[in-house]
């Protein structure tokens, strides 16, 4: 099975530009050799002058199918609800480009990319971390809930304190699919009634067993923390990726290059709660989120003119707070913060590939990788983010070499 885009610009995600270029997908996979003599193509797609980026990916977001962003609402929810949302939900974020989509804590997680993969529904690929771990009363611990309901029904934490309990929940992620290991190693800025984002919950040393643990059983740990103190002991512990980490001192900046550790930035999610009218998020909430703002768009800025690698993510979880397809905001939010385009860009493919270890199959449009790209229009959009971010502008979205969305399939 092959498929032919013809006559297109190609912004490879590796530094290289293309233009009126052909690319090749067969068998799934990215072929920049040209055709063979008379080969045929099920897919033979003009690309008219358009630009082709490599496919999108989100590096946190959740699949819970809730329709609320208060925890209340979660636990009387029918379960059986749940899993067709987040079927709609998918779709949605992949007809905006996203073909790769790293799920940050979630219990559907692994069972929806299974869905996936076996062409049962359609979506991004999913790389779940299955249920993040939690402490009690920590920031995946509902606090508002009855203990019992969180416990009996957990939907995206496992609460587990001590060593040995923390140990059991990094198999049990492994035994359910997880991919990577979440951790909410501090409290949070926003939706929190209980907690703080200076705190830890986890003591180093058990970071350090979760890690270990984790390391032994060949996966990754991303950890939420989001401020410097919190984010020096996760580094200490042997985190390996940093999700949120919002505010940045020039030591705490230091200590990331020293170990080599990058950002997943969520700040477009900060900017949602500052434009939302309801109940949802408190008069608090949201002065904290207007006072912090400015702050954390600095620290990014900084971190990457440090170095520092940053991949993008929504952080999307409920509508319609935060609205899946609107997945690409968070470029724009790094765009906004003097983050240069390009680098937008790589935000939300090759490195998020790397944030994953997935760089040898994803991210980038090159020889051998899986054939997941974008047909976008005429207009770079290394000259506006725009033609990326807005949905309307996604022409055809192809993943493994087949095209599954866009508004030029309608
Ligand atoms: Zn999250």
């Amino acid at each position: 099975m092959s498929t032919r885009i013809t006559q297109v610009n190609v912004w490879h995600a590796t530094g290289e530009v293309s233009r009126g270029a052909t690319i090749i997908i067969r068998d799934g996979v990215f072929v920049l050799g040209g055709a063979e003599p008379d080969e045929a193509f099920e897919h033979d797609i003009d690309g008219d002058g358009r630009w082709l980026i490599p496919g999108l990916i989100d590096s946190h977001m959740h699949i819970w199918g809730v329709r609320s962003s208060n925890p209340a609402n979660w636990v009387v929810d029918p379960l059986g609800i749940r899993p067709f949302r987040a079927v709609a939900d998918l779709e949605k974020v992949l007809r905006a480009g996203f073909t790769t989509v790293r799920e940050a804590g979630g219990v559907m997680g692994p069972s929806i990319r299974d869905a996936i993969e076996e062409g049962a529904i359609l979506g991004p690929r999913v790389v779940p971390a299955y249920l993040g771990l939690s402490s009690t009363g920590g920031h995946g611990d509902c606090h508002s809930l009855p203990i019992e309901w969180v416990r009996d029904r957990p939907y995206m934490a496992t609460v587990c304190d001590g060593t040995t309990e923390i140990r059991k929940a990094v198999r049990t992620v492994l035994r359910e699919g997880g991919e990577w290991v979440k951790v909410w190693a501090s409290g949070a800025i926003a939706l929190s009634d209980n907690d703080a984002p200076d705190q830890l919950h986890f003591s180093v040393d058990e970071l350090r067993v979760l890690c270990e643990e984790a390391h032994a059983l060949g996966l990754r740990v991303g950890a939420h923390v989001e401020f410097p103190s919190a984010i020096e002991a996760c580094l200490e512990a042997g985190i390996d990726v940093i999700e949120h980490g919002f505010i940045l001192d020039e030591t705490t900046i230091s200590s990331i290059l020293e170990h080599d550790v990058p950002i997943v930035t969520t700040m477009a999610l900060l900017r949602r709660y500052l434009r939302w009218v309801g109940p949802e998020i408190t008069e608090a909430q949201r002065e904290m989120a207007r006072e912090l703002l400015p702050r954390i768009m600095d620290s990014a800025r900084r971190a990457h003119e440090a170095g520092v690698m940053l991949a993008m993510g929504s952080d999307s979880f409920a509508e319609p707070l935060t609205p899946f397809g609107a997945n690409a905001e968070e470029m724009l939010a790094l765009s906004e913060a003097g983050i240069p385009v390009e680098d937008c860009l790589r935000a939300a493919t090759i490195n998020g590939a790397k944030v994953m270890g997935r760089e040898q199959q994803l991210g980038s449009i090159e020889e051998g990788k899986l054939g997941d790209c974008v047909l976008l229009g005429r207009i770079s959009p290394l000259d506006d983010l725009m033609q990326v971010a807005d949905p309307e502008n996604i022409a055809l979205v192809i993943k493994g070499g087949v095209p599954v969305a866009g508004h030029s399939m309608a």
